[in-house]
């Protein structure tokens, strides 16, 4: 066969995907009808649920692509399309910090809090930063994007499992998903030199893969997903809505006395917010911000849009 660098591809017609005990394989037309049949080897166990589905006609197969990466490795790009459940029309919201402290926290408009840490992260990760500074001295780039390859790998993994477990932890909670919209901050630092630019990638591609895997996996699972603004949600009292201060993993608010843990301070802010991107308005409602129930405002355009809550917080 010549050989070529363009991915073949063939449309859903021309296709079809088997499957023999365990294994899958998928067969496609050749030229002068000549047909192939090639197994695939599954390397992420969802896509057997996917596979399984076309053979179930629950998913409806669209195209098959074979590319083969620069290693030589031969890769079967299929793609495939399915119903979701719409999301369940929820006032209610958990709040998801990417905290510094934690990897995420996500809590309750109640409160109840559901703290995601893997010590072992932070220590990789700080493995990999004094690696990488050594690298960098002395010149060795190749080892060096193997590296960052391989760290990268690690956090994909993980944000993959914080990701379920966040889907999981809403619907068990009847709640959708909020998060802080973090690409306001991305723009406000971009005019920094590109070595800064690329250390500020570094820290926060993680976050931006964890909200993309959780997007996905959410709509996958029938659960509302939103973004918010970040302004504030981590300086504010969760209790009386002050601007509080926060320090490393510790929040105290001045005002009120409250103090607590910090991310899930601003987890619990998430839940609770009342669409106003700062708490301008001090005026506390009697029972203070916490434990008024998120109330479902007139949606106007982009979900983050609404009316300031009922309690005359406007
Ligand atoms: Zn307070």
């Amino acid at each position: 066969m010549p050989c070529t660098r363009l991915p073949l591809e063939t449309n859903n017609q021309n296709w079809t995907l088997h499957k023999v005990g365990q294994t899958y394989s998928v067969s496609f037309g050749l030229l002068r009808g000549v047909k192939k049949r090639v197994p695939l080897a599954i390397h992420q166990a969802n896509h057997e649920a996917v596979l399984d589905g076309i053979l179930a006609g629950t998913h409806k197969k669209g195209s098959l692509k074979l590319v083969q990466s620069k290693k030589g490795v031969w890769y079967a790009c299929i793609s495939v399309s399915w119903e979701v459940p719409g999301p369940s029309e929820t006032p209610r919201f958990i709040g998801v910090d990417r905290g510094q402290n934690h990897l995420a926290v996500a809590v309750t408009p109640e409160g109840r809090a559901l703290f995601l840490s893997f010590g072992w992260v932070r220590h990789i990760r700080r493995h990999y930063a004094a690696k990488r500074r050594r690298l960098q001295k002395a010149g060795k780039h190749r080892t060096l994007k193997r590296l960052e390859q391989k760290e990268s790998r690690t956090i994909r993994h993980v944000n993959h499992i914080l990701s379920k477990k966040l889907v999981a932890f809403a619907k068990e909670h009847g709640c959708g998903i909020r998060m802080e919209d973090l690409s306001g901050i991305r723009q406000s630092r971009q005019r920094q030199s590109t070595r800064a630019q690329a250390d500020l990638n570094r820290d926060f591609w993680p976050y931006y893969d964890l909200e993309i895997k959780t997007a996905y996996k959410a709509l996958g699972a029938g659960v509302a997903f939103e973004k918010v603004p970040a302004a504030y949600t981590s300086k504010t009292c969760r209790k009386c809505g002050a601007i509080g201060v926060r320090n490393r993993h510790r929040f105290r608010c001045e005002r009120c006395g409250y103090r607590g843990h910090a991310d899930h301070n601003a987890g619990s802010n998430l839940a609770n917010w009342l669409g106003l991107s700062c708490p301008v308005v001090l005026e506390v409602p009697q029972g203070g911000v916490h434990g008024t129930p998120h109330q479902p405002s007139t949606r106007l355009g982009p979900s983050w849009v609404s009316e300031p809550g009922p309690k005359g917080l406007g």
